[in-house]
């Protein structure tokens, strides 16, 4: 799997989308996994309009941005010509930037505090969308990373709900770069499962195939199908 990846990396080719494919086809098999359990949310973030269109033509319709700015800055115009996009926003969100993110994405990854939960429904409230919502955990504890730590979690989780009446989807993590992947993931499926909830956004380009091993719903994946940024 590594060996596979790192190629698909090196050589970004027409082709990446379609060895992602069968790479995640591959891992639900093994696993017992039902292909549509698991969405591929195709990371276009970097990358102009004229890369992210071969992507759409193939059939993508999930995309991932982790710039409010950037999104808004490419994605309307396709939009407009491709119907039924769904854009995920996986990156950091700040509370001046929760009207437009509400506006422009169907689903935001990166619920991690408090401001951010009462700015969100607030604009959910006056806009009438709801995107689907999953609470960032940053599961390696690292100071430099988003998320709420995992010991956080069950208030904040309940916060989301009981204060801000937030309806939370599930979890999203990003594991260290530095360490293996799979306890993480396990442990983000552990606090989700204790927590009712569902939905798992783990597992990017590197480790998608054992995010599906330990749940994943929604893998993220960017430079194995777009190439190197
Ligand atoms: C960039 C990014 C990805 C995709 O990373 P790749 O290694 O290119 O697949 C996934 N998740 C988040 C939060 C990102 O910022």
């Amino acid at each position: 799997m590594a060996s596979e990846t790192a190629e698909t990396v090196n050589a970004p080719l027409p082709g990446g989308l379609a060895a992602v494919e069968q790479e995640i086809a591959r891992a639900c098999r093994e696993n017992g996994r039902d292909r549509a359990s698991v969405t591929l949310i195709a990371v276009s973030k970097t990358f102009e309009a004229d890369a992210i269109a071969p992507v759409i033509a193939s059939g993508q319709r999930v995309f991932g941005e982790n710039r409010v700015q950037e999104a808004k800055a490419k994605w309307p115009a396709l939009m407009s010509v491709h119907p039924g996009i769904v854009l995920h926003l996986i990156g950091p969100l700040q509370s001046n930037k929760a009207k437009e993110a509400v506006a422009l994405f169907d689903a935001i990854h990166s619920v991690d505090r408090p401001s951010i939960c009462e700015a969100l429904a607030k604009e959910i409230k006056s806009q009438g969308r709801r995107p689907q919502l999953f609470v960032q955990i940053n599961t390696g504890e690292e100071p430099q990373k988003a998320g709420i730590a995992p010991q956080d979690a069950d208030a904040f989780i309940a916060a989301c709900r009981d204060k801000y009446g937030l309806e939370i989807s599930g979890l999203m993590c990003i594991p260290p770069v530095d360490q293996a992947p799979a306890p993480h993931f396990a442990l983000t499926a552990k606090i989700a499962a204790r927590n009712g909830l569902k939905n798992l956004s783990m597992g990017m380009s590197a480790d998608f195939a054992t995010a599906i091993q330990f749940g994943a719903t929604h893998v993220r994946v960017g430079s194995a199908i777009f190439g190197h940024r």
